[in-house]
């Protein structure tokens, strides 16, 4: 519940606020930007919800890591807002509930026939187990990285998933049963694409030639209107960042991002093929 106590003073005036407890992870801000914008060190109400949008800025409340946003009445949610479906019918599930230990990071459920992934983790709490548990379970948990680990043991204990993390990323998750190296299938159609530099382990996921999974590789930008890698949060080298990100235009087409942090997009195949090349393209230019 959000501290009404703690309300940032830099709200715009009215019944929606962020208390100062944020941690400035930008995840309300890539699900609602017209709603919440940014001051100095965390996000705020930067216009109040009209009733034709709440529902989004429920949605950033419930994804809210530190539980930092609310209004000033104190209202109720308004029922279960997540597993959410990213198109109906995909079988893709934002899953909200993003966990302080990731700074917030994005995970998504995919159920499928031969059986269900979790990438990355959300913050393991029943209210989302149960509903998991209705879609199928977890049958495999992919990490794209050390970072975005969360409670992934939970919830590998919980569903007796396998675990599949990069070799190089290994010391986030020694429980995980299986560690990637190369690009491989962990179903079919169910792709590891190993992308170093962000971590020297992060890797994303490709589902079907059309939905990636990027952690913190790659993503949409609201301020750039294109996709962006985030060369101040990189951990590793930016250099073979840069690499890995020509190797996956090289290689592979999709058509949605998902990300860890940074907003998602979904659009056409080619446009963010193109997109990405021009990426690539601008993170070989030396820094500003
Ligand atoms: S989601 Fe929560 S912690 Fe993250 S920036 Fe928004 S208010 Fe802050």
């Amino acid at each position: 519940m959000a501290r009404v106590d703690l309300r940032n003073e830099s709200n715009v005036p009215g019944e929606w606020f962020v208390d100062t407890r944020c941690i400035d992870c930008g995840t309300c801000r890539d699900i609602a930007p017209e709603l919440f914008g940014e001051t100095r060190g965390g996000s705020i109400v930067k216009r109040q919800p009209s009733p034709a949008d709440e529902l989004d800025a429920w949605l950033a409340a419930q994804a809210c890591p530190t539980a930092s946003i609310g209004t000033m009445s104190r209202q109720p949610r308004p029922g279960r807002l997540y597993p959410r479906e990213v198109g109906e019918g995909s079988g893709v599930f934002d899953l909200g509930y993003c966990s302080e230990d990731s700074f917030g990071a994005s995970a998504w459920l995919v159920v499928r026939e031969a059986g269900n992934v979790l990438v990355d983790s959300p913050r393991f709490t029943e209210a989302l187990a149960g509903p998991i548990a209705e879609l199928g379970g977890i049958d495999h948990i992919a990490l794209t990285h050390r970072d975005d680990v969360a409670d992934a043991e939970r919830w590998a204990e919980r569903f007796g998933a396998r675990v599949w993390i990069h070799a190089d990323d290994r010391v986030a998750a020694p429980y995980a049963t299986d560690l990637l190296t190369d690009e491989q299938q962990i179903q079919a159609g169910f792709v590891a694409v190993p992308t170093p530099g962000h971590t020297r382990g992060s890797v994303v996921f490709l589902l079907d030639d059309r939905w990636l999974f990027t952690g913190d590789s790659l993503a949409w930008s609201h301020e750039r209107g294109d996709l962006a890698a985030f060369r101040g949060a990189c951990w590793y080298s930016w250099e073979v960042q840069t690499e890995s990100m020509a190797r996956l235009a090289d290689q592979h087409r999709f058509s949605v991002v998902l990300p860890g942090h940074g907003a998602r997009v979904s659009g056409d195949a080619d446009d963010l093929h193109d997109r990405l090349v021009r990426l690539v393209e601008q993170m070989g230019r030396p820094a500003a």
